[in-house]
C-alpha cells in the first residue's frame, strides 16, 4: 500500500495598515507615494537621539482584527527590539513585539491563530539593471538604492498555528482560503488595503510533511507569495518536493531552510539557513511605554462597533435571500455590489423574485461588465426589471436586453424597463389570439418537426416555440406559447 502523507503548515501573514501616520512617527503613510524618500523624518531615519511614539491608532485596528477572529485581546502589551543588521532597517534592528503581543489565539477558516503582533515595516531596497540606470552614459547599475518612504509604516503580523491537512491539493486550498479570508477582515474592518500585487499583505508558509501523525517533519519556510495564486502554487510544490525526496530515500535533504518563490519558474528555491529566534537578541524596547490595552482602550466600545463580518453576512444572505452560495460570494467579494443588492431586495416581493434578481446580477449583469463599460443600473429600475420578467410581462431574453441598455456606462438617462418595453413593442401579449395566428403559420410550415410531435417526440414542441419566440422577437411568452401548441396539435 502507498504511504500517506500529511503536509502541516503554519501561515505567517504581514499587513501593512492604512492608517495616515507611520507607526512611530507623524510622517505620512502613504503606500502609493512614488518620489523615494519623501515621506521621512528622523525617527523613521534612525537619527541618533530620536525618539519614537506609538500611533494608537495602529493598535486599535490590531484590537478590531483580534476581535474579529475571536482571538484575546492581552491585558499587558510591549514593544520589543528584534535585532539584526540590513540596509532596509536603519537602526540595526525592527521594533516588533515578541513575549506579550496584542492579541493571542483566535480562529479563522482551517487555522487556529497563534498571535497576532505589530511592528514597524522596513525600507524598500532597489537593485536597478543597468537599463534603469540614472546617472547618465557611464551609469551600468549594479548598485542598490534604499528608499525609506516604507520605512516605519505600521506592519500588522499574524501567526497560525501548524494545522496538517491531509493532501497537497488541500493544504494548498485550505491556506488560500485562509489568506482570501483574512483580506476580506481586513477590508471589512477598513484596516489595511491588503492589496498582494502592491506588496499591502505578504504571506509566509512553514511548510513540513509527515508520515506520522504525531511527529512533524523538518520545516522549511517559503517567502515572496505576493498573489493568492503563489500561495497555492508554492505550498503545492514545495510539498510534493518533499514527499518525493522521501519516496526516493533522500528525507535527510530536506533542511531547515528559507526558500523564495520564483514564480516565472513556478518553483520554490533555497535562500538561506534559517536564524533562530536566539540570533535576534530580543529585548523590550526602552523608548516606548508598556501598555495596559483594558485601561487604554475601551474594548466593548470598539467591540460594539465592529462592522458586519463576511461570515456573518454570508449567513444573513443565505437566511434572508435563500440564494446560492456562489452568488453569495459575489457580494461578499464585493461589498458594494452587495449593498445595492440589498436595496433591490427591499423592493422585491419575495424570495423567488430575490433569487431571479440575483441571477440577473451573478451571470447576466457581471456577464455584460466582463465585456463592456456598465454602471449598476437605478435600484428602483432593476426592481421593476424584475417585476416584468417575473410576472410574465416581458420574457427573459427582452429583461437581458433591457438590462444591457440600462446598465450601458454611456447611457445617462436612467429610464424605466416599463418604458422602453413599451415604447419598442417588447411586452409579453396577454391575448393569445395574435400568438395563435403565428403558431398556425409555424405549424403549417413545420410539417416534419409537427409529425415528430405527433409521433411522440417531446422536445420537437421546443423547436416550434423556438420558432415562434424568433417570429415575435422574443416577446412572446415561452409558458404560453407552449400551451397555445398544445391546443393546436391535439
Ligand atoms: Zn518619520
Ligand atoms: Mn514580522
Amino acid at each position: 500500500m502507498e504511504k500517506k502523507y500529511y503536509p502541516t503548515i503554519g501561515l505567517e501573514i504581514h499587513a501593512e495598515l492604512s492608517t495616515n501616520t507611520k507607526m512611530f512617527c507623524g510622517c505620512k503613510n502613504d503606500p502609493d507615494e512614488e518620489k523615494p524618500n519623501v515621506n521621512v523624518c528622523p525617527v523613521c531615519m534612525a537619527h541618533p537621539g530620536a525618539l519614537p511614539v506609538i500611533n494608537k491608532k495602529a493598535i486599535e485596528n490590531v484590537i478590531k482584527v483580534g476581535l474579529a477572529v475571536d482571538g484575546k485581546i492581552a491585558d499587558f502589551t510591549e514593544f520589543d527590539r528584534k535585532n539584526y543588521f540590513y540596509p532596509d532597517i536603519p537602526k540595526g534592528y525592527q521594533i516588533s513585539q515578541y513575549k506579550f503581543p496584542i492579541v493571542s489565539g483566535g480562529h479563522l477558516a482551517d487555522f487556529d491563530i497563534t498571535r497576532v503582533h505589530l511592528e514597524e515595516d522596513t525600507a524598500n531596497n532597489k537593485h536597478p539593471e543597468p537599463e534603469q540606470a540614472r546617472y547618465g552614459a557611464g551609469d551600468r547599475g549594479g548598485y542598490s538604492l534604499v528608499d525609506f518612504n516604507r520605512a516605519g509604516i505600521p506592519l500588522m503580523e499574524l501567526v497560525t498555528e501548524a494545522t496538517t491537512f491531509q493532501s497537497d491539493e488541500e493544504a494548498a486550498k485550505g491556506s488560500t482560503k485562509f489568506a482570501k479570508e483574512l483580506q476580506l477582515i481586513l477590508w471589512y474592518l477598513g484596516v489595511s488595503e491588503a492589496n498582494m500585487e502592491k506588496g499591502e499583505m505578504r504571506v509566509e508558509a512553514n511548510i513540513s510533511v509527515s508520515t506520522d501523525l504525531k511527529k512533524l517533519g523538518t520545516k522549511v519556510e517559503v517567502k515572496n507569495l505576493n498573489s493568492f495564486r503563489s500561495v497555492e502554487r508554492a505550498i503545492k510544490y514545495e510539498v510534493d518536493r518533499m514527499i518525493k525526496l522521501v519516496e526516493e530515500g533522500k528525507g535527510s535533504e530536506i533542511v531547515q531552510e528559507t526558500r523564495g518563490w520564483d514564480d516565472g519558474k513556478q518553483k520554490t528555491f533555497s535562500q538561506r539557513k534559517k536564524e533562530g529566534s536566539a540570533d535576534y537578541r530580543y529585548f523590550p524596547e526602552p523608548d516606548l511605554p508598556k501598555m495596559k490595552l483594558h485601561e487604554a482602550f475601551d474594548l466593548e466600545k470598539i467591540e460594539k462597533e465592529l462592522p458586519e463580518l463576511p461570515q456573518a453576512k454570508r449567513a444573513r444572505y443565505k437566511k434572508d435571500f435563500g440564494i446560492k452560495d456562489e452568488d453569495i460570494e459575489s457580494y461578499i467579494n464585493e461589498p458594494s455590489l452587495g449593498a445595492w443588492f440589498e436595496e433591490v431586495a427591499k423592493i422585491l416581493k419575495n424570495k423567488d423574485q430575490i433569487k431571479i434578481a440575483s441571477n440577473y446580477v451573478t451571470t447576466d449583469f457581471i456577464g455584460l461588465r466582463a465585456k463592456s463599460e456598465v454602471k449598476l443600473p437605478s435600484v428602483g429600475n432593476f426592481a421593476e426589471l424584475i417585476n416584468l420578467v417575473s410576472e410574465n410581462k416581458i420574457s427573459s431574453r427582452v429583461a437581458k436586453d433591457i438590462l444591457a441598455m440600462i446598465a450601458k456606462k454611456t447611457n445617462s438617462k436612467d429610464e424605466s424597463p416599463m418604458k422602453i418595453a413599451t415604447e419598442k413593442n417588447l411586452l409579453q401579449s396577454s391575448d393569445t389570439g395574435a400568438l395563435k395566428e403565428i403558431a398556425k403559420k409555424i405549424i403549417d410550415a413545420s410539417p416534419k418537426v409537427v409529425a415528430d410531435y405527433k409521433g411522440g417526440k417531446e422536445q420537437a414542441l421546443m423547436s416550434l416555440v423556438g420558432q415562434i419566440m424568433k417570429e415575435t422577437k422574443g416577446s412572446a411568452n415561452p409558458a404560453v406559447t407552449k400551451q397555445v401548441l398544445i391546443d393546436l396539435l391535439k
